[in-house]
């Protein structure tokens, strides 16, 4: 992977990067309206594709299937929904998937999912459904002509015994049909290099997108890196410290801090960055403008 002197050289030599924004799905109007807004003001700033998550144990199944379907029908994005193999047997899984390729979505983001008990609870796969990511990756597949993504985590899977088992996880997920991994939030872009490099010598070659985390409010941002076992520089408990009341301000450091990893991560030759908006335009849409990513005008 081609590094570069600076931030600056990176960008200049391979353009503006390539985005894609993680949206998720509504509960209540109020969170329909935001989401809505988010997706029009994201939409002219050319996203690869957003993509929506599928709540915790299948809880959003109708949901997230409605908001992919309007992305689907009412933009020009193209629109990825998130799958776990938790709560559902292989024949729903199934029905599912048809269901998507029906509509004419063609990208599905392939997880195993956490315990219903919530994650950090032991998992256990479904009575007769996907035993494994593997599995329904290779289901996806088969049932279609259907762009596969996959999750990996650059500081291990709180299940996981070691990085080399998350690595040997990732490489089944590409050998059974994987086009891409977006990675699991992180601040260090070492750790991310680190993993990136590990992950080419065990003979992985689909891309590894860094998914870089929009969440400023700190204390959501801990209990989030407490579950996944995210770590949180002391760098940015300094830089969130006496904040609390002002959400502006959070605001402000958050997109600064996403677009000094983005541009870390550019110079080590990352030329795509997955943010997890969170519904939230103005965060996505100041970290793309520090990284140099305009919106363009939508053709009518
Ligand atoms: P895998 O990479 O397949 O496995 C993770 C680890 O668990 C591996 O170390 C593996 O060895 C171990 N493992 C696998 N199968 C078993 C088993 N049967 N028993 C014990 N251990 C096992 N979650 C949601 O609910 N909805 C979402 O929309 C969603 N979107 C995500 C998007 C991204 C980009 C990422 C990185 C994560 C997302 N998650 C989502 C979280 C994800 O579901 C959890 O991290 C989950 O614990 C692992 O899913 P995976 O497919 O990455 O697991």
């Amino acid at each position: 992977m081609k590094r570069y002197a600076s931030a600056t050289e990176a960008l200049k030599a391979n353009g503006s990067p390539s985005v894609s924004f993680e949206f998720f799905p509504p509960k209540s109007d109020a969170m329909e309206e935001r989401l809505w807004d988010a997706v029009t003001r994201l939409e002219p700033y050319g996203p690869a594709f957003v993509s929506v998550t599928y709540g915790a144990g299948g809880s959003t199944r109708e949901r997230t299937h409605r908001t992919v379907r309007r992305i689907a029908s009412e933009t020009r994005l193209n629109a990825a929904a998130h799958l776990t193999c938790v709560g559902a047997t292989k024949a729903e899984l199934d029905a599912v998937i048809d269901e998507y390729a029906a509509v004419g979505v063609k990208h599905i983001v392939a997880l195993r999912g956490d315990s219903p008990d919530g994650a950090g609870a032991p998992y256990a796969s479904h009575p007769g459904g996907y035993e494994s990511t593997p599995e329904l990756v290779a289901a996806i597949r088969r049932r279609g002509d259907f762009d596969v993504s996959v999750g990996c985590y650059p500081e291990c899977h709180p299940d996981s015994p070691d990085l080399g088992h998350d690595i040997d996880v990732l490489k089944a997920k590409a050998d059974a049909g994987a086009t891409r991994a977006i990675t699991q939030f992180f601040f260090d872009p070492d750790v991310f290099f680190r993993f990136r490099d590990r992950a080419v010598a065990a003979g992985i070659t689909i891309p590894i997108i860094p998914g870089l985390m929009l969440q400023s409010n700190f204390e959501g941002l801990k209990r989030m890196s407490g579950l996944c076992k995210a770590s949180i520089p002391a760098e940015l408990h300094d830089l969130y410290d006496g904040l609390e009341n002002d959400a502006e301000a959070r605001d402000l450091v958050t997109a600064n801090v996403a677009a000094k990893l983005a541009r870390k991560l550019a110079q080590g030759g990352v030329e795509h960055f997955h943010f997890y908006t969170l519904n939230r335009a103005g965060l996505a849409i100041s970290t793309c403008r520090l990284l140099g990513v305009k919106a363009a005008a939508i053709a009518a």
